[in-house]
């Protein structure tokens, strides 16, 4: 597998920007302006551990574009967080929330941790100052951060907490991924998930094939791959494989995806999983599969491994996950690409849900929440193919061209303040 250091994700945001803008005919000073991110903040994060030591944290947030809105974008924690894989999150949070038509702009955050090497007291500590830092440039109207990688609803909690104790009043609509007792939205935990098994029985149908009986291979095992597995699973396809930092686990017969989360849940790996057999972690992405859902991170499919990729479909459950090498060997290949900015953003749609619940102060069925989202990912996918079709080019550039689109139509009416 490919060093993830040895490609940059900002150029590679950049190389399909470039390619899109061309093809659309883009305004050069718009071309400019979608190039780098509107604002970007480094901060220094002082914090006590557990024994007493002082650790100084760099932390990031990068609002990209705000035409259409409050930026809009998780936090993640990581160790191989650092501001261009951040300013690359944040431009294509720009492109997914408009590709879902959602008002929002794009952001991202990132702290430089392992999360798994720090106490729940530490991470709290860690959360507050980075709030503390950020203060000024998030809020409800201005910026709303939500989780990603390391992330989860008890950080978006302390996220909530933490702002709403210097602005003096409860601010819930400040962040969104948060608990539903604290005005979390139901659904938001799975909606990922929900929004790749969505895309996926499209595309599937595009192929003129059922969802069900469909054979899939699913790379991570985080929120996204866990949920898009389970979900793909209770649709009636055939999880065959999947894997996770520690190792890979096949059964062709499908695996019992409830029994592997329950051991996941126990184990913290799906390595060792008696319902399926060990297998090489590479080799997951290159199995002979309907569906492949890299849903781990970014540089997964690179020029390196794309020609041997099997599948009919790729759903990009990850952000990032295909390298702009690997695009063309893909097409070559005649493997359909669902887009990231358009198969992850079921995430970032039940987000928008979740802030316009806490606006309004008043709270959706779980029903609501899902038949709202096979609405606006259905009416995205087709969009995205419309301007495939429509500009004779790939469902990426096309997404891109959607969004490009969209955005620069808000662009044109507020003009440039000079
Ligand atoms: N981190 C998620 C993403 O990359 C969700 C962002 C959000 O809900 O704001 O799309």
């Amino acid at each position: 597998m490919s060093d993830i250091h040895s490609h940059n994700p900002f150029e590679a945001m950049q190389a399909r920007l470039r390619a899109a803008a061309h093809i659309y005919g883009l305004d050069d000073t718009l071309f400019q302006v979608f190039m780098a991110p509107t604002r970007s903040m480094i901060v220094s994060l002082p914090v006590c551990m557990d024994d007493g030591r002082w650790e100084v944290f760099t932390g990031y947030r990068v609002q990209h574009n705000i035409a259409r809105g409050p930026a809009k974008g998780g936090i993640r924690y990581d160790l191989n967080v650092n501001l261009d894989e951040i300013k690359a999150l944040a431009a294509w949070m720009t492109w997914k929330c408009a590709v879902v038509d959602v008002p929002f702009g794009g952001g991202k955050g990132g702290i430089i941790c392992d999360p798994k090497k720090l106490s729940k007291p530490e991470l709290e500590r860690l959360t507050r100052r980075y709030v503390a830092e950020i203060m000024d440039v998030i809020g409800p109207d201005r910026d709303v951060p939500a989780p990603d990688m390391g992330t989860d609803s008890q950080t978006m909690a302390w996220v909530l907490d933490t702002y709403s104790m210097h602005v003096r009043h409860t601010e819930n609509a400040v962040v969104t991924g948060k608990p539903v007792g604290l005005g979390g939205s139901l659904g938001r935990n799975e909606a990922t998930g929900r929004g790749v098994l969505i895309v996926a029985r499209e595309a599937m149908q595009r192929l003129g094939k059922p969802l069900a009986g469909a054979r899939v291979a699913v790379q991570g095992f985080g929120n996204v791959g866990s949920q898009s597995a389970r979900l793909l699973h209770e649709a009636g396809a055939r999880i065959v494989a999947v894997s996770d930092l520690n190792g890979a686990i096949k059964n062709d017969r499908g695996l019992d995806i409830h029994a592997l989360v329950k051991h996941v849940t126990e184990t913290k790996s799906v390595t060792g999983f008696k319902g399926g057999e060990a297998m090489d972690r590479a080799e997951l992405l290159t199995l002979a599969v309907d569906i492949l859902v890299p849903a781990a991170m970014e540089n997964q499919i690179t020029e390196d491994n794309a020609a041997q990729i099997r599948a009919k479909i790729v759903v990009e459950g990850a952000n990032g996950p295909t390298t702009p090498e690997a695009d063309p060997i893909l097409l070559e290949n005649g493997i359909l690409v669902v887009p990231d900015i358009l198969a992850n953003a079921g995430g970032v749609t039940v987000s928008y849900f979740e802030w316009v619940q806490n606006r309004l102060g008043f709270y959706w069925r779980e029903r609501e929440v899902n038949e709202r989202l096979v609405e606006y990912m259905t009416h995205a996918f087709h969009s995205v193919f419309a301007a495939t079709d429509k500009y004779k080019t790939n469902p990426r550039l096309g997404a891109y061209i959607l969004a490009l689109d969209r955005v620069s139509q808000a662009m044109h009416y507020r003009g440039f303040y000079a």
